[in-house]
């Protein structure tokens, strides 16, 4: 008997109550029927009560209604500003049904009468399960609350330099974008990148190239003013924004202090090494009006300033003109790609870690050039998007993928979902919601087997469209995923309206794990909001064995990447389906 009460789990209760005969009784009868081992303080003084509840911890209170000087409303009002959330049992003999309800509507927990004391084991389950489910909500809540924190820290400042960040650059330069329209004056973006960083960093190991990244932080900012801004993309990448500009000369004078400054050498570990930097530059209004486009072009500037033979600064406007006639060769070639049946939809794997099985695909759109071979849709959704040409090529993916998956369920592979991911401007179509029943109509394929990827700069756009056409894609029966989720200016707080299933972890995360424990710190803040919202999760661009280890020991159990599968054409798909089911 011993043994056995050893086992059961505590309950301590405070019983206030005048008689000693009752007292006893609610004792015995909760000894004998509960599954508890009941530890019961008796007090029946309002003083000794308030000292009761003040200075022990009680799971539960049973209280008589009927006291010495007192009655059952004040001991609730003490319980209620005592310990609010302390259970609060009335149990007495007779007090008529109008103060039994005024008691509930008080905040008492029940009330259970001394008569049929065969209801007290019930309620006290009951009080003690709501007890609990509110205690979980409130932990669960403020997890979510230091998870949002801490995200929104690390999503602000580069972790190694410092400096502000992609999402913090982006930010102030859409300011000084409206400034600058404003005050009619130019804004340069510095696109930096160091020349040959990788070969420090492998002669030196990564946490000298770390050193040498921190070093070119503090040169940089010496140079410029404070108005100016200084940040890290990433990497060896830094964006050096210069407002109030005249000229363009004036650009051009900063560019070539940079260029100056890194004739000095750095202290590696008494090592002096000489690092260069190529930068590339673009000036608005002239080479862009949006804050897209002004890095896009000092990002194209910087590369052609590598292929110039690097150490040095190139113009965007001297570039453009060679980038438009090759990307209007493109979008001229694009426009008749579809009934010349150049696209073709691959489809990349996604692995569940836990049976190493195929639980789904993601399509992704390859361009079977004539002359370029084949081309990635980096090379080829922007200009399609500019030209609007991805509402008909997005159309042509979600028919190409809905049939093909349906020709695959009736053959016999095992059924599974696939993704299609949905550019901005598909979505902005007040129409999009109805073309894809559509398509499932056509294609008689189960919504349940389409999945939408959606990014976040989709997601953060106007609220009540967004959630409107998400809520009809949901009511239809179509997953959701938000693609590349924290990359982008992403408001958490609006992320739990949206209507959603699931968060895929985008690569450039992913790479960073056993390299950049800021990552690694994303990462795990990215699986326990999702988590605790009750979404799924997905990471994005797995290639190696100790990326799979780190995220299974997270708990994220689906992966997609090359550690896997590439994206495969139909074919081949079929046949690796076929084996693994
Ligand atoms: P995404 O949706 O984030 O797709 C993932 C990209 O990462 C794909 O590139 C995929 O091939 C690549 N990837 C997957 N695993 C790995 C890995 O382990 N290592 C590396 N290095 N890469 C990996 P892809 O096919 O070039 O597509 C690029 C982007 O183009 C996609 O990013 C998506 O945003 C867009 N895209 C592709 N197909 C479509 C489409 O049909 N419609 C629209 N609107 N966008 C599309
Ligand atoms: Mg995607
Ligand atoms: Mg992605």
């Amino acid at each position: 008997m011993k043994d056995e009460d050893e086992n059961k789990r505590k309950l301590k209760i405070l019983c206030l109550e005048d008689s000693p005969m009752d007292a006893q009784l609610i004792y015995e009868y909760l000894y004998k029927n509960s599954e508890y081992e009941i530890l019961m303080d008796i007090v029946s003084r309002e003083e000794e009560y308030v000292s009761a509840i003040k200075f022990e911890k009680y799971e539960l209170i049973l209280a008589d209604f009927i006291l010495p000087g007192f009655d059952g409303f004040a001991a609730l009002e003490h319980v209620k500003s005592i310990c609010p959330s302390t259970p609060f049992i009335c149990v007495s003999g007779f007090i008529g049904e109008e103060t039994a309800v005024e008691l509930l509507k008080q905040g008492a927990t029940d009330y259970v009468s001394k008569n049929k004391l065969g209801r007290l084991i019930y309620s006290i389950e009951r009080s003690l399960k709501e007890l609990n489910e509110a205690e979980e909500k409130e932990k669960r809540a403020a997890e979510l609350h230091i998870a949002n924190q801490k995200i929104e820290q690390l999503a602000y400042c580069d972790f190694l330099t410092g400096l502000p960040n992609r999402v913090i650059l982006v930010d102030r330069l859409r300011q000084a974008i409206d400034l600058a329209k404003r005050i009619k004056k130019k804004i340069g973006i510095l696109f930096l990148d160091l020349d040959g960083f990788k070969t420090i960093n492998d002669t030196f190991g990564h946490f000298q190239g770390d050193e040498l990244l921190k070093d070119v932080a503090a040169r940089l900012v010496n140079l410029v003013r404070e108005s100016d801004t200084v940040a890290r993309m990433g990497g060896d990448e830094f964006i050096i924004m210069v407002q109030n500009l005249e000229s363009d000369d004036d650009i051009l004078t900063v560019a070539n202090k940079i260029i100056d400054a890194f004739r000095q050498p750095f202290d590696l570990n008494h090592n002096e090494i000489y690092v260069t930097a190529s930068i590339g530059i673009s000036i608005f209004p002239e080479d862009g009006e949006t804050h897209e486009l002004l890095l896009k072009n000092a990002d194209l500037a910087m590369y052609k300033a590598k292929e110039m033979g690097r150490n040095q600064s190139v113009l965007c406007t001297t570039i453009m003109k060679d980038i438009i006639t090759e990307n209007m060769k493109l979008s001229n070639s694009l426009y008749r790609s579809l009934e010349r049946n150049e696209l073709e939809v691959y489809y990349q794997p996604q692995i569940s870690f836990n049976t190493k099985k195929i639980v789904g695909l993601e399509a992704l759109l390859r361009w079977n050039h004539p002359e370029l071979g084949l081309v990635y849709p980096g090379k080829f959704i922007h200009l399609a998007e500019q030209t609007g040409l991805i509402n008909s090529i997005g159309k042509w993916v979600l028919q190409t993928v809905c049939m093909q998956n349906k020709a695959w369920q009736e053959a016999g592979l095992p059924p599974m979902r696939i993704a299609v991911n949905l550019s901005i401007i598909q979505f902005q179509n007040s129409e999009i919601a109805s073309q894809i029943k559509e398509i499932l109509e056509e294609t008689k394929l189960l919504p349940q087997y389409l999945e939408l990827e959606i990014t976040e700069n989709i997601a953060m756009r106007d609220t009540d469209y967004i959630i409107r056409v998400l809520n009809a894609f949901q009511e239809m029966g179509i997953y959701i995923s938000i693609d590349d989720f924290g990359t982008e200016f992403s408001s958490l707080k609006y992320l739990k309206l949206l209507p959603i299933n699931r968060i895929k972890i985008p690569m450039l995360f992913i790479q960073g794990v056993n390299v950049d424990e800021r990552d690694e710190a994303i990462i795990k803040t990215i699986i326990v909001l999702a988590r605790n919202m009750g979404l799924d999760v997905i990471a994005e661009g797995v290639e190696t064995h100790q990326q799979e280890s780190f995220l299974a020991q997270q708990m994220c159990y689906e992966m997609q990447g090359f550690y896997y599968y590439k994206p495969m054409p139909a074919r081949e798909i079929e046949v690796l389906l076929r084996t693994d089911s």
